[in-house]
């Protein structure tokens, strides 16, 4: 039987609104194990947390025991690696102010980093994925939200709460569309998943003789009209060129700030692929700041989406100051 004396795995918590996924990661990045739950089932946070504890201590125990494991890393909707907790998460079932860090590390004996998963995918990024080896780039991850995060001169830009990064809910279109922040003409309310199918609807609108492909499916969706694209749909096309041309312009700002050397795209609808990325690419630079103008890459994540939060998680938890009741 292999023996392990060092401490060269971590735990990676993913808490979505529909699933929480754990699994045991090494130093290089390769998932050992890992299994999943539905985050739904537990209203009360305390049984949720006692749930994810057992169900972490049985996996470790199957995969090479306690004291192969160094520290916890978890990544949640709205939650802040500054105070630790979970605050006020509109899609999760526990309201105000949860003390999740706190409550995992008491629970289980090992140190708990805490961040959230736009946070969680730069770490991700910068361990794993596209910006390994460099300083100062951002990761956007385009989903439900459109959230994001910045490395400066090597550094994850936490901000004094933790929040550093609302790229999704800064203004572009003055009183434009209403967002579900409360605030009118934010980012998101035209690149998140919803916004996208609002465009399609406006695009429909204006075009009510063309025919198109979207107004014959009974839901739509990015990926829908995704796929309406690549059937040469000209009207989804005209979809993702608006898409594309707002998230491009919104980009442009945020490099305009950084100067970063690449920014990195994640999530469901980066992979729109050229339909999305052409327009972007072609509105960034026209948007940018002269002299960045050519020089900033925009990348793909190659990471897997479903791995990326729990590598993410992984490498946050390699950060946290080491602690243990089991040593
Ligand atoms: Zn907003």
């Amino acid at each position: 039987m292999e023996e392990y004396n060092i401490k060269t795995r971590v735990v990676g918590v993913d808490i979505s609104n529909e699933m929480t996924t754990y699994a045991i990661v090494d130093v290089r990045g390769n998932i050992l194990a890992e299994d999943s739950f539905c985050t739904a089932d537990y209203p009360d946070v305390d049984r949720f947390i006692t749930e994810l504890s057992e169900k972490i201590v049985m996996l470790v125990e199957e995969n090479g025991g306690y004291e192969t494991i160094r520290s916890i890393g978890v990544s949640a909707p709205s939650a802040s690696s500054v105070s630790g907790c979970v605050e006020n998460a509109a899609n999760l079932p526990w309201k105000g102010v949860v003390p999740l860090a706190v409550m995992l590390r008491e629970r289980i004996g090992l140190a708990v980093g805490l961040s959230n998963d736009a946070h969680i995918s730069a770490l991700g990024e910068h361990a794993f994925g596209c910006a390994h080896g460099m300083t100062n780039f951002i990761v956007v991850s385009l989903g439900v939200g459109v959230g994001s995060c910045f490395f400066a001169e090597g550094e994850e830009h936490r901000g004094k709460l933790g929040y550093a990064g609302e790229f999704g809910h800064t203004c572009v279109v003055d009183k434009g569309r209403m967002c579900g922040c409360g605030h009118q003409g934010c980012l998101e309310a035209y690149v998140g998943a919803a916004g996208i199918v609002r465009t399609a609807e406006e695009v429909m609108a204006e075009h009510p003789e063309t025919p198109t492909l979207m107004r014959e499916q009974e839901k739509l969706s990015p990926r829908v009209i995704f796929a309406c694209c690549e059937q040469g749909d000209k009207l989804a096309i005209e979809v993702f060129r608006r898409t594309g041309q707002i998230l491009g312009l919104g980009l442009a700002n945020y490099a305009s700030i950084v100067d970063p050397e690449a920014i990195i795209l994640t999530g469901g609808i980066s992979h729109a692929g050229h339909w999305l990325l052409d327009p972007v690419y072609e509105s960034f630079e026209e948007h940018v700041f002269g002299n960045l103008r050519g020089k900033v890459k925009i990348l793909l994540s190659k990471l897997d989406n479903r791995e990326r939060d729990v590598l993410g998680a992984s490498a946050l938890a390699w950060s946290v100051p080491e602690y243990s009741l089991f040593k």
